[in-house]
């Protein structure tokens, strides 16, 4: 269960938050838990979870190590600060900064050689979905992106079907939906890098996932997890997600 806070919360907000949300997932050992802050509070939710089963992630990385990249974090910058995993390819990054398939397997690879767990977000756009071509947008996403990685390092990703009409909107895909998409990507998955590898990835759904529509997403078998924004911001909402 990962929660992307996105471009919310100060250091203080985020000790704060930790302060009410580690008592209420102390005990929860059927998951893994990760919170994805914003950079500049990733040192103080690495010391907030000391002791705790939380994982504290990124929301991007860059493709190289170092360099002249002004505004970009690199993977050893983000590793040194304590981060396990980074969100990688989220819509509002494609949206609206320019991320592409291409760079999402650039930083995909970067996260991989330092450590960190990519969480890789794939999903269609209103216009694809009512056009009839979700199908095609997430196996076109795959091909150009994930596909290219070693099965070494395939094995070591997770990847998210967000569909981005339901990002933020309140517009929760039905579990059927979900799981269709689901289906995709798993069958991609299947095709190039074989059945094992099929079994084996995990696939969050992420999309307006609430306290109250978490079980019945959840009771997919094609579903293992969720990614959660605006709910993951407010300790309990975000708890009574983890221990749905
Ligand atoms: C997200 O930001 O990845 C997300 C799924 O947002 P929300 O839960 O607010 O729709």
């Amino acid at each position: 269960m990962a929660g992307n806070w996105k471009m919310y919360k100060t250091p203080a907000e985020t000790v704060a938050f930790f302060e009410k949300f580690r008592p209420l997932v102390e005990k929860s050992e059927h998951c893994e838990i990760v919170i994805c802050p914003p950079f500049t509070n990733l040192t103080s939710a690495v010391e907030a979870v000391k002791g705790s089963p939380i994982h504290i992630g990124a929301q991007n990385i860059a493709w190289a190590k170092e360099g002249a990249f002004t505004g970009e974090i690199s993977g050893p910058m983000l590793h040194a600060a304590g981060a396990t995993h980074v969100i990688i390819g989220h819509s509002e990054r494609r949206q609206y900064f320019g991320e592409t398939d291409a760079t999402v397997l650039k930083r995909t690879l970067s996260a991989l050689e330092f450590g960190l767990t990519p969480i890789v977000c794939v999903g269609e756009r209103l216009e694809e979905r009512e056009g009839g071509r979700t199908e095609e947008l997430l196996k076109s996403q795959f091909a150009g992106g994930i596909a290219s990685l070693s099965e070494q390092q395939f094995a070591k990703i997770v990847i998210a079907y967000e569909p981005v009409w339901a990002i933020g909107t309140g517009k929760t895909a039905t579990p059927e939906i979900a799981a269709d998409a689901h289906r995709v990507i798993r069958g991609q998955v299947r095709e190039k890098f074989g059945k094992a590898a099929a079994d084996s990835v995990r696939i969050l759904y992420g999309g307006s996932v609430k306290g109250d529509n978490v079980k019945s997403l959840m009771a997919q078998p094609e579903i293992d997890g969720s990614l959660v924004g605006g709910a993951s911001l407010d300790p309990v909402s975000f708890a009574s997600i983890v221990n749905f």
